[in-house]
């Protein structure tokens, strides 16, 4: 329910100037009574400031407190029931300066004039305690009971320390001096409640906190000053009131939010009690050495009742906050650990170097089950599934939910090895029928497993380990897959992985502080042109990474991304390619500022997972200070496939960048232009295993050609790859391919070899390809 001042910047700004005046006003007032009091100015200068400023200032306070309440109507009352307070509490002020005015002295005795006080205090109650009643929303009665408590204490004291002496000394009735302590009783409430709205809210909050502050300053000095019998109208009392007034005007003006429930601190449930009980103790002990008042002990006993109260209803408050934190650990569903419970394990053990393995767990036919038997019955398989698992895993065996049908499995001290085995064990125990609101289900399952810290290091990584492995074993129909166990994964597998990937992640400067970098080579990017098939003019070049390995020599790129891909590391490897061809690309705007080269440059599958890269890539461009239109990135076929929501929504957003998408390897994978209908794609490269032999195979010919009418129909370039001979440019251009690429024009070439070929172009030196 918190609500903003709902009311214009204008009007905002007004108000801050009216409170501005409204205070001044008030504290001039206030000056003069001080004056008054202190001997300083005649006392007829106080009656008449009093008549003058002092109600006016009240008047206005109630104006901005209407004001208010008008503005708020529909979002809580609380500043009507102020208003009315303060509106009948002015009416007193007012009527009693009538009346001192006409009778020319002082009103004596109950007039029935207190009338408005009575209302006005009951109404200033009902507002404060509806606030505290609201913002607590919880936990209702422990506010009472705090409240009751602090109050009952205060009175004690006041009983004790104020009424006795008083009555004493002035030999008033001590119904009369009760009566006026009340008064300041009932201002200790109103200033406790308003206390506690703003230890909750906080900000401006504190303005009708001070407010009540005011008006208790000022009833406890009207009752002392009156009790002695030298109360005079206009006098100090009356300014602090007025202060205190003109405070809940300017509260009006000022704060900007109705309150709302929000849940307490630790201490702040327990500090009534931890502060009323001992107070009531010294009570009690003082009682003993100077005998207290009837009254006052029973003011006493009544304040410790309420804070035992109060502490029984604080003790299960913080069984309640505890068993919410637990709440933020499990699952809903299973009652098992969550993601978030999983996350902190995992954090924790990575920090140790016991070795433990993670395992992913994804039911094959649970959307199946969604979707045929419904949610019901979906929810019913993973509470079964999960119920096996726990069975069925050993005590160590964290088993967590991590939202879906994805299950992980945290296995302690186990090497990759025990940890496979682990997850083969489990996966028989849970690959089973289940009995699924009279449906008999069977189900399978795919599991990946990850071993820290031989796959991984760090939690985010070894769950990406452990998910490729999920994948993989997906893919193999159903099974426990170690991670890197699944497809041979290049000849770089065979020289030892996991070195290889230390050394990349140093090559990539990523190497963790304590871990000795060692001869890791470095990552370089070379450029291969791509030329119009039209009139051979140089329109791009594609970026094309190369390892320059201190021991194995210069790797092509086969022969390590895919290990980087399964380690997670090629957001890292993209970053740099794009950030070294950027590079180049600006230097070539320098160099060559009559060409407009459109650099290309290869995106991985993982990279399309990442929603980031549309942001990176957007700040890339922007250090390179190269505009969007000079950038093409280029993405499988597989991946388009996926249709996954989330690589969608990257290529979208790279797309809004003004980036040109292009799909590489056309022709190797489902080799369909449907999507191009549904994806925000500006260009295909057609596959050079596809385009090698148009020149002597009429059936590749008879595919290429139609491939590049319907691309043109849609709207797309057509780039044709590994162009190695002028046969088979020829048979392009007659096509209409668009642009061509391969070693006909050059082979990849490093950035300083580029400059120098392009230069030689663009001297003329040859228009042939
Ligand atoms: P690709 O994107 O299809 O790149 C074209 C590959 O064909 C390059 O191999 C290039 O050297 C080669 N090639 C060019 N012209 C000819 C030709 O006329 N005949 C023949 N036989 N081959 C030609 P390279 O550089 O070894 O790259 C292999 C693959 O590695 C690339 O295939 C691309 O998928 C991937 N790759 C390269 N650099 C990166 C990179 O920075 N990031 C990502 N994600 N992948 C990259
Ligand atoms: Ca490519
Ligand atoms: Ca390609």
């Amino acid at each position: 329910m918190a609500q903003e001042f709902p009311v214009d910047a204008v009007t905002l700004r007004r108000a801050n100037r009216a409170s501005w005046v409204l205070l001044f006003a008030a504290l001039a007032y206030g000056v003069v009574c001080l004056g008054v009091a202190l001997g300083l100015l005649p006392s007829g200068s106080g009656r008449f400031a009093d008549a003058t400023l002092g109600n006016g200032v009240e008047v206005a306070a109630l104006v901005a407190l209407g004001w208010r309440a008008w503005h708020c109507r529909r979002i809580s009352p609380f500043w009507a029931v102020l208003a009315l307070g303060v509106g009948a509490y002015c009416a007193s002020e007012i009527a009693f300066d009538v009346a001192e005015a006409v009778l020319g002295r002082g009103v004596r005795g109950i007039t029935g004039l207190e009338a408005g006080y009575v209302v006005g205090y009951g109404a200033m109650l009902v507002a404060i305690v509806r606030l505290v009643w609201v913002g607590a929303k919880r936990w209702r009665v422990g506010y009472v009971a705090e409240a009751l408590g602090i109050v009952l204490l205060v009175a004690a004291l006041a009983q004790e320390f104020l009424v006795r002496p008083l009555v004493g000394a002035s030999g008033l009735p001590s119904a009369a001096v009760t009566t006026w302590v009340m008064l300041v009783v009932v201002d200790a409430l109103l200033l406790v409640g308003s206390v506690l709205t703003a230890l909750r809210t906080g900000g401006r909050w504190w303005l009708p906190a001070a407010a009540f502050a005011a008006l208790v300053a000022s009833d406890t000095t009207f009752a002392v000053v009156s009790i002695a019998g030298r109360y005079a109208p206009g006098s100090g009392v009356d300014g602090i009131a007025v202060v205190g007034i003109a405070l809940l005007g300017v509260s009006a003006l000022q704060v900007r939010t109705a309150v709302g429930p929000r849940t307490r601190s630790r201490i702040s449930i327990v500090i009534t009690p931890a502060v009323v009980l001992p107070a009531c103790f010294a009570l009690l002990v003082v009682d003993h050495v100077h005998p207290l008042t009837g009254s006052a002990i029973w003011l006493a006993a009544g304040a410790a009742a309420a804070a035992v109260v109060r502490m029984v209803l604080s003790q299960q408050e913080l069984l309640e906050l505890a068993t919410l934190r637990r709440e933020a650990l499990t699952d809903d569903l299973t009652g098992i650990a969550n993601r978030r419970a999983l996350l902190a394990d995992l954090e924790r053990r990575c920090a140790s170097d016991q070795p433990f393995g993670l395992a992913l767990v994804d039911l094959d036919r649970f959307k199946e089950v969604n979707d045929g038997l419904g949610h019901a019955a979906g929810d019913e398989l993973l509470r079964q599934v999960v119920r096996q698992l726990v069975q069925a895993a050993p005590a160590a065996v964290l088993v967590a939910r991590l939202g879906g049908d994805e299950i992980a499995l945290l296995i302690p001290d186990a090497d990759p090895a025990s940890a496979v085995a682990d997850a083969v064990a489990l996966h028989t125990a849970m690959v089973r029928s289940y009995d699924l609101l009279g449906h008999r289900v069977h189900v399978a399952a795919s599991i990946g497993v990850a071993g820290y810290p031989h796959d991984a290091q760090r939690p985010s990584d070894l769950l990406r380990c452990a998910d490729i492995a999920m994948y993989e074993a997906k893919t193999l129909g159903g099974r426990v897959c170690a991670f890197g166990s699944g497809e041979p994964g290049g000849t770089a597998r065979g020289r030892g992985s996991l070195t290889l990937m230390t050394q990349l992640r140093s090559a990539l400067g990523l190497a963790d502080p304590g871990e000795v970098p060692g001869a890791c080579g470095h990552l370089r990017v070379l450029f291969q042109p791509q030329l119009d098939v039209a009139d051979g003019a140089v329109v791009g070049a594609e970026a094309l990474v190369r390892w320059d390995h201190p021991d194995l020599g210069l790797l092509s790129p086969v022969e390590f991304l895919d290990e980087a891909e399964r380690h997670g590391l090629m957001g890292h490897l993209t970053h740099r390619v794009l950030d070294d061809a950027l590079a180049a690309a600006a230097s070539w705007r320098v160099e060559f500022p009559g060409s407009r080269l459109r650099l290309a440059v290869n995106l991985s599958a993982t990279n399309l997972l990442d929603v980031d890269l549309p942001t990176r890539v957007a700040e890339l461009l922007g250090r390179h200070a190269v505009e969007p239109a000079g950038l093409g990135l280029e993405i499988t076929e597989t991946v388009l496939m996926s249709r996954s929501p989330r690589t969608r929504s990257v290529l979208d957003g790279l797309r809004e960048l003004g980036v040109a998408l292009s799909i590489d390897d056309f022709g190797t994978g489902y080799s369909s232009l449907a999507y191009l209908k549904e994806l925000p794609v500006a260009e295909v490269k057609l596959d050079r295993g596809f385009v090698a032999d148009i020149a002597r195979d009429p059936r590749s010919a008879a595919i290429v050609a139609s491939t590049i009418w319907l691309g043109h129909e849609l709207g797309v370039r057509i780039v044709g790859e590994g162009v190695e001979d002028l046969a088979t440019l020829e048979v392009l251009r007659e096509m209409g391919c668009d642009t061509t690429q391969g070693f006909l024009h050059a082979e990849p070439l490093s950035a300083a070899a580029f400059r120098d070929w392009l230069t030689v172009r663009l001297a003329g030196v040859g228009s042939a390809p």
